[in-house]
């Protein structure tokens, strides 16, 4: 099973390609010399990662073109929209008509929607959710790995279950050698097509090391790379884009400088957003977010948190719930509960219905077994699954009980195919319209 569809390549024009999937055109960036039209290709992210022989590519093809179709199918009928708007207030309507035509909520609108506990109104809002990514990204779902090198870190977040606070936590750092054989099981065995490589922020892992990590994945294991590292400094931020890194995962976390400086003794929200912009200048793909529920956090902010992710240039949304951890500042604190969530999940694909992926976070589901399915079904399009060698995996413990923390990639990719084929979604990521 792949994790991306071939395309076939119908237009270059300098370094973009035009790909057809069954029909569907998108496009792509290539940095793949000799590309011609008509060869097949792996994409994704919107970048040509891999060119395939045309007799495989035409056998995985086959294998798809019913189920591509079938999928489509289950997936438009599961995400029809009838505004049956009986018991809804007329302000709502109007601001969920105008979403449904493509013109995002503004902030005083977004606030409003989920400022309601009312369950028939918050179903609306996650079916019309549901509907726009639908109608914009039709039924392709990203199905990406993370895998957690280290768990040092240097700072004291007061949530995190692997900051400096959490001493009694058992510290890994994965060596080069056991980082490329668990990328290489990623992409040869089980087929993962981008993959994160993340971990706290841990000097232990030179800048060189990481380079030349990036530059070995580059040569002998295709995928869509993305670095998870912190703030690693901007000089080094591209010195990692050089040496091909593609993606730059990094939450602001809470987009309120005061509660920001409350929770990162030491750090500042700008220091972080500058991270953010500079690696979009150089070409990343952004994936940011924030956490949700966080002790002295309003709605507001939670809105602000959104539309920051958004104005940040944000190609998938990730937005998590807080989970108290032991050994921390806030884990005396509740979580967030799930409905919360899904508002987050619903208000991001309200902003952003044309382009994004908003994932479904590890996070959110350790919090509710049904936050898969809830979340993309309230406007939700991709997942991770986490490859990170399972002797290490439950010492990245950012939170307690962590979803997936134990079993085997293969379950993880079983449960997924099942979940995704349930609601007529594609394990694929179609690239960029
Ligand atoms: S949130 Fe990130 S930077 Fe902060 S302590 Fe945890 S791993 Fe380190």
């Amino acid at each position: 099973m792949c994790y991306a569809i071939p395309g076939r390549v119908k237009e270059i024009l300098e370094k973009t390609v035009l790909v057809d999937y069954f029909g569907e055109e998108r496009k792509a960036h290539n940095e793949i010399d000799g590309l011609t039209v008509g060869d097949y290709i792996y994409a994704q992210g919107g970048y040509v990662i891999e060119k395939i022989p045309a007799p495989e590519a035409e056998e995985i093809l086959a294998v798809w073109k019913e189920t591509f179709f079938e999928l489509q199918e289950v997936d438009l009928r599961l995400s029809r929209l009838d505004l049956e708007t009986k018991g809804i207030g007329a302000e709502t309507v109007r601001i969920l008509d105008r979403a449904m035509e493509g013109k995002p909520p503004a902030k005083e609108e977004l606030l409003q929607l989920l400022r309601s506990e009312d369950p028939t109104h918050l179903d609306l809002v996650f079916k019309t959710a549901n509907f726009l990514r639908q109608k914009y990204l039709k039924n392709a779902c990203c199905v990406h790995g993370i895998l957690e090198i280290s768990n040092h870190c240097k700072q004291g977040c007061h949530y995190c279950g692997i900051s400096l606070h959490h001493k009694a936590l058992p510290r890994y750092r994965m060596t080069q050698e056991e980082i490329l054989a668990a990328v290489q099981e990623a992409v040869k065995r089980y087929g993962f097509k981008a993959l994160v490589l993340q971990s706290g922020e841990d000097p232990g892992h030179s800048v060189e090391e990481l380079e030349e990590i990036i530059r070995t994945i580059g040569r002998e294991f295709p995928a869509l790379i993305f670095i998870s590292f912190g703030e690693i400094g901007i000089d080094n931020l591209k010195r990692l884009y050089d040496a091909g890194a593609r993606g730059f995962l990094m939450r602001f976390e809470t987009s309120n400088p005061e509660l920001y400086a409350k929770l990162h003794p030491g750090q500042t929200l700008a220091t972080r957003l500058e991270h953010l912009r500079k690696a979009y200048e150089m070409g990343y793909l952004i994936i940011t977010g924030g956490l949700v529920g966080l002790p002295g956090q309003t709605l507001e902010d939670i809105v602000n948190d959104i539309y920051l992710a958004r104005e940040l240039h944000a190609e998938m949304f990730s937005f998590g719930p807080f989970l108290p951890s032991p050994g921390t500042p806030l884990a005396g604190f509740k979580p967030v509960n799930e409905s919360e969530m899904l508002k987050v999940i619903a208000g991001a694909r309200l902003v952003e219905p044309t382009e994004a992926r908003v994932l479904i976070t590890t996070a959110f589901e350790t919090l509710s077994k049904e936050a898969r399915r809830k979340g993309l079904l309230a406007g939700g399009n991709s997942v991770m699954l986490n490859v990170t060698p399972r002797q290490y995996r439950e010492k990245y413990a950012l939170y307690p009980d962590r979803a997936g923390k134990s079993e085997l990639i293969q379950t993880q990719i079983d449960e997924t195919i099942a979940l995704l084929g349930s609601l007529g979604r594609s394990p694929t990521d179609l690239g960029a319209k």
